[in-house]
């Protein structure tokens, strides 16, 4: 007889944000990340020809990080940076959604740091290679608490900045991202389903740089709260 109730052989780990206000939290199902969503970005990497349209790649669901959290230098690089982004936490599901109805489809918004081993994504690059060694690793997903879009609205403009140990490095505005939110879920919902629980972190402006143990980062996006994290020692 199936009761309904499933059993594992190990407790299931749900990897989940917290929501600004609330104690309930919201449950991660996958991340999806913007690349080059910003021009004055585009031009610090080099990369391409700047007309070429942003475009999605992933990272693993539990690479999300706690604010205030420790994140230890990753293995296997040298070159470990830091990329501020706006965060669109997904509320309800859609596939092939118009611009037009496309933030009823948000839930809230975070403030996110998109960590990076710039040496293995330039490696893959080169080597025409996919670049999840470069962006899909443990611990590579910090995200601040979501704001409700019921509680702020849905951003279109507000200034971003990251700083390390008090120095501003990165210093933007999301009015000047390439794909707006409202564009962002539509592309993404032509390639995927989307679902409740989806986090996508919408590109970074320029200022990108390296980070060592002990670097204290904060992370900040208009009225939002800021995050925070400091650099741990290096894992072997
Ligand atoms: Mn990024």
């Amino acid at each position: 007889m199936d009761t309904g109730v499933k059993n594992y052989v190990f407790e299931p780990e749900v990897t989940s944000v917290a929501i600004a206000g609330q104690s309930m939290r919201f449950p991660v199902r996958r991340i999806y990340c913007v690349g080059r969503n910003y021009l004055d970005h585009i031009r610090e990497m080099k990369e391409g020809d700047e007309r070429d349209p942003p475009f999605f790649f992933q990272k693993p669901a539990d690479a999300i990080v706690e604010p205030n959290a420790e994140v230890r230098y990753p293995p296997h690089t040298s070159d470990f940076q830091y990329e501020v982004e706006l965060v669109i936490a997904v509320g309800r599901r859609g596939r092939r959604i118009d611009i037009a109805n496309a933030l009823d489809h948000v839930f809230g918004y975070a403030v996110g740091i998109d960590l990076t081993r710039r040496d293995r994504q330039r490696d893959a690059r080169a080597a025409g290679l996919p670049w999840e060694v470069g962006k899909s690793f443990d611990a590579s997903a910090p995200c601040g608490p979501i704001h409700r879009a019921a509680d702020i609205g849905h951003p279109s403009a507000g200034k971003i900045t990251l700083s390390v140990n008090g120095d501003t490095r990165q210093t933007g505005d999301i009015a000047q991202m390439i794909w707006s939110c409202s564009e962002i879920v539509s592309n993404l919902s032509l390639q995927y389903a989307l679902a409740a629980g989806d986090l996508i972190f919408t590109g970074t402006p320029a200022g990108v740089g390296p980070v060592q143990p002990g670097d204290r980062l904060v992370a900040d996006i208009a009225t939002m709260e800021k995050l925070e994290l400091t650099i741990g020692s290096r894992e072997a």
